[in-house]
C-alpha cells in the first residue's frame, strides 16, 4: 500500500504536466505555500550577523541552511504539482469509469427491453398454441375413453391396455395444457382480482374430492388437522382453489405410495390464516429450494422423467397467493419430506385498512 502511494508519486513526478503551472493550479499554490519559509527566515535573521552571504568552504552549514531554506518554494511546489498530476489522473479515471458504468447501463436496459419483449412473444406464442393444442385433444380424449368404454364396438384385452396408456397420456397433456393457460392468464399481473367471500369447508371438499381417487390410487392417508375452520377466505375462488390443487396434487405426486399428507390449520388473526402441507415424500435438496417457486423450473433434471410435471404449479402457487398478500415457503430436506407453509387471506386484499 505503502509501496504503491510511492510508486504513484514517483511516476507522477515524471509527467510533464506536474511543472508546467498553466495545466497544473497545485503547482502554484505549492510555490505559494513555501515562499513564507525563505522569507520568514530573512526576516527573523537566523544567520549570524558575523556570517556573509558568501561560501565559507567545504562543510559550512549555515550555507547548507540558507540552500535548503531558499529551496523550500521549488520543493513545495514540485510535491504539490505531483499531487495535482495524481488528482487529474485520478478524476480523469473516475470519468473514464463513470461513463463505461453509464454504457453498461445502457446496455443492460436495452438487453432488460428485448428480453422483456421475449418474455411478451413466449407468452403469447404459448398461449395462442395451448389453445389450438387443447380443442383437438379434448376430442381425442373423448373418442378414447369411448373406445374404454367399448361404446364403439368390443376391443380385445391387448387394445383395451393401449386404450389405458392413452387414456393416462392424454389426461397427462391436457393437465400441462391447463398448466401452461393457467401460467399465461396468471403470471402475467395483468389480471384484475375481484375478491368474494369464499367459505373456508367447501373449498376444502372440494380440494380433497378433487384428489380422492390419487390418494386411493397410492393408499396415501390425508389427515386434516383440525378440521378447517369454520369461516370464508376473502379472495378469488377460482386462484385459491388452483393454490391448494396444486400443493396437495404435488404432496400426493412426489409421496411414496402408503405415505401420509397432513394439511394443518394454525390459529388465524384478524387478516390471515396460516396453513401448512406436509408430505413424507422424496423432499427437496436446499439447493433447489431456491429456484423451485421460479416457473419451468423443477428440483433437478430427473423429476420430469420420473414424475412428469411442467414446473409451472409452485410459480402458480406463490403468484396466486401474492395477489392476495399472502405468501409460501417450504421446509424440507432430501428424503425427509417436504412442508409448505403458506397464508389464506381472511381480508380483502384489495382493500386498505381504512375501508373496514
Ligand atoms: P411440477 O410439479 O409440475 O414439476 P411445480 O412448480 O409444482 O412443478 O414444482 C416444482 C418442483 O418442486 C417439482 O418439480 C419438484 O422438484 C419440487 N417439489 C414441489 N413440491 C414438492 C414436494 N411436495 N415434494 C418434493 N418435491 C417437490
Amino acid at each position: 500500500m505503502a509501496l504503491d502511494v510511492v510508486r504513484e508519486f514517483g511516476s507522477a513526478l515524471l509527467v510533464a504536466d506536474t511543472y508546467n503551472p498553466r495545466r497544473n493550479s497545485y503547482l502554484l499554490f505549492g510555490l505559494a505555500w513555501g515562499l513564507p519559509v525563505p522569507l520568514l527566515s530573512g526576516i527573523l535573521g537566523l544567520r549570524p550577523p558575523a556570517h556573509g552571504l558568501a561560501f565559507q568552504g567545504p562543510v559550512d552549514l549555515w550555507w547548507l541552511l540558507d540552500l535548503t531554506l531558499w529551496l523550500h518554494p521549488v520543493f513545495f511546489a514540485v510535491v504539490f504539482g505531483a499531487l495535482g498530476t495524481i488528482r487529474h489522473s485520478k478524476t480523469v479515471r473516475i470519468q473514464e469509469l463513470l461513463a463505461e458504468v453509464r454504457a453498461d447501463n445502457d446496455r443492460l436496459a436495452r438487453v432488460n427491453a428485448e428480453l422483456q419483449e421475449l418474455d411478451r412473444v413466449r407468452d403469447e406464442f404459448l398461449g395462442n398454441v395451448t389453445h389450438e393444442l387443447r380443442t383437438p385433444l379434448v376430442t381425442l380424449r373423448g373418442y378414447v375413453d369411448m373406445l374404454r368404454q367399448q361404446r364403439l364396438g368390443p376391443v380385445v384385452d391387448a387394445q383395451q391396455r393401449a386404450l389405458e396408456v392413452m387414456a393416462a397420456n392424454g389426461k397427462r397433456l391436457q393437465s400441462q395444457i391447463e398448466d401452461l393457460l393457467s401460467a399465461q392468464r396468471n403470471l402475467s399481473n395483468h389480471t384484475q382480482l375481484e375478491p368474494v367471500q369464499v367459505p373456508l369447508r367447501p373449498l376444502m371438499d372440494e380440494v380433497v374430492a378433487r384428489h380422492r381417487p390419487a390418494l386411493e390410487a397410492r393408499s396415501l392417508r390425508l389427515e386434516l388437522l383440525p378440521e378447517p375452520p369454520d369461516l370464508s377466505l376473502v379472495g378469488d375462488r377460482e386462484r385459491l382453489l388452483e393454490v391448494l390443487h396444486n400443493l396437495l396434487g404435488n404432496a400426493i405426486k412426489f409421496s411414496e405410495p402408503g405415505g401420509r399428507i397432513q394439511l394443518r390449520f394454525g390459529e388465524p388473526d384478524e387478516d390471515l390464516l396460516p396453513v401448512e402441507i406436509e408430505d413424507e415424500g422424496c423432499g427437496i435438496s436446499l439447493d433447489a429450494q431456491d429456484h423451485i417457486f421460479e416457473r419451468f423450473r423443477q428440483a433437478d433434471g430427473s423429476i420430469r422423467r420420473r414424475y412428469g410435471g411442467s414446473g409451472l404449479g409452485l410459480a402458480l402457487v406463490r403468484a396466486g397467493l401474492a395477489v392476495h398478500g399472502c405468501s409460501v415457503s417450504v421446509r424440507s430436506s432430501l428424503g425427509h419430506g417436504a412442508c409448505f407453509r403458506f397464508q389464506l387471506p381472511l381480508r380483502d386484499p384489495t382493500s386498505t385498512p381504512m375501508d373496514t
